[in-house]
């Protein structure tokens, strides 16, 4: 029996099944079928497929328990690889629930005041002198513990929550910055980045939100950079030139994140007013001399240089990888060598002494 769910999902009841092999036979005969191309128009249209299949038992009492753990392991093919199919199992629903109850908890995270800020200091590789920090979200859940962003930010974008919790963060953020400068002025000037998402550029009342909050801080923009990723930046290019101007004019310095790992068309590039480019730490954590990824930072180091760039390099772990970014000139690094991301009390600690050692910082992240 085949039903069409709704959209592009169907559902098809097998009957008389007696081994897993007779479904792995439908599944693949499926896959094959939808491979040939439909011709509409003189236009060749490529369906691709994904597949999940769970197997009925005397445990499930309701068709569409079975329907639901279906559509798990569909989702799951779909994820994976395109025209492929996936069985369910076990692990996936308690993942699919785990899920569910994190989208719950992140939903009550923003009002319940559960996240807190780190800080992971920006150094200057010529002096290692601290010039900035980038601010990184962390999840303090209350029976989970401390969650890191590559666990919630996926979902907090899936759900749109993600432009709440980066209003927060800059709201955050700026009364963090006003604090420490009226604390400790001789640290200043310092540039705190904050990470957004696409989401945030959509986003009609972003510039309002930064214009208030610099207002009530008396803050200037000089003080906050924005971070987005490359790929982003490129889907709706006169959009985001008309934005990215208005912030510049507010002196808000922009940086591309992850540079390298997403498609940023270069034609583009000298277009949008940015003024940092951040090297990926895929790149820098596999340089070494004459291996492509030294040959790919040297590359962005030229291409910067010649675009009036700055850089950052993401994840220095060695004092090779500062050695080698120092010889091709890169300005600025952030990374575990120098720190990991620190709590409020950490950096205060830090903005305490008169100038800012890297054996200060170093000390704190082994605390850490
Ligand atoms: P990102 O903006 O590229 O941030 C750098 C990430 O690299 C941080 O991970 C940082 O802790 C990590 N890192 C820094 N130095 C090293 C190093 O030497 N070695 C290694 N292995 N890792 C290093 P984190 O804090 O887990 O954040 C992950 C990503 O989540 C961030 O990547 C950013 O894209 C996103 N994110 C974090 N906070 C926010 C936020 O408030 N809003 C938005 N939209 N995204 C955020
Ligand atoms: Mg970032
Ligand atoms: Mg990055």
């Amino acid at each position: 029996m085949v039903a069409r769910l709704g959209g592009d999902e169907f559902v098809i009841l097998l009957e008389d099944v007696s081994t897993v092999e007779d479904v792995i036979q439908v599944a693949e005969r499926i896959l094959a079928d939808c491979h040939t191309p439909v011709l509409i128009d003189d236009h060749k249209i490529f369906v691709s497929t994904s597949i999940g299949i769970a197997i009925g038992s005397e445990a499930y009492h309701e068709a569409s328990n079975l329907i639901r753990d279906a559509d798990i392991a569909m989702y799951r093919a779909k994820a994976q690889e395109n025209n492929s199919y996936k069985f369910f199992d076990g692990e996936m629903y308690l993942e699919a629930m785990n899920r569910l109850t994190l989208e719950t908890d992140l939903r009550k995270a923003l009002t319940q005041q559960e996240f807190i800020i780190y800080y992971q200091p920006i150094i200057r590789l010529i002096d290692n002198r601290l010039i900035g920090f980038e601010a990184l979200a962390r999840w303090q859940h209350p029976t989970r513990g401390l969650i890191c962003p590559s666990e919630f930010i996926p979902i907090a974008e899936e759900t749109g929550l993600i432009t709440s919790l980066d209003s927060w963060m800059i709201h955050q953020v700026c009364e963090q910055v006003a604090d420490w400068r009226n604390r400790f002025p001789n640290h200043f000037p310092i540039k705190i980045s904050v990470n957004l998402s696409v989401q945030d550029l959509h986003r009609a009342s972003l510039l309002q939100d930064i214009d208030q909050i610099l207002n009530s801080t008396r803050l200037g923009g000089d003080i906050i950079a924005l971070e987005i990723t490359e790929s982003t930046l490129i889907e709706d290019i006169d959009k985001t030139i008309d934005l990215l101007t208005q912030l510049a004019s507010r002196q808000i310095q922009i940086s591309i994140d992850d540079f390298g790992t997403g498609y940023s068309s270069l034609s583009y590039l000298h277009r949008l007013p940015i003024h940092t480019l951040k090297i990926d730490r895929s790149f820098v954590g596999n340089m070494h001399l004459k291996n492509p990824n030294y040959q790919v930072v040297n590359t962005i180091l030229a291409l910067s240089k010649q675009l009036g760039l700055t850089v950052v390099a993401e994840g220095i772990e060695t004092p090779q990888h500062l050695q080698q970014l120092q010889t091709l000139g890169c300005e600025l690094g952030q990374g575990y060598l120098f720190s990991k991301p620190l709590t409020v009390c950490d950096v205060e600690t830090l903005l305490t002494g008169s100038t800012i050692k890297v054996e200060t910082l170093k000390a704190l992240t082994e605390e850490a």
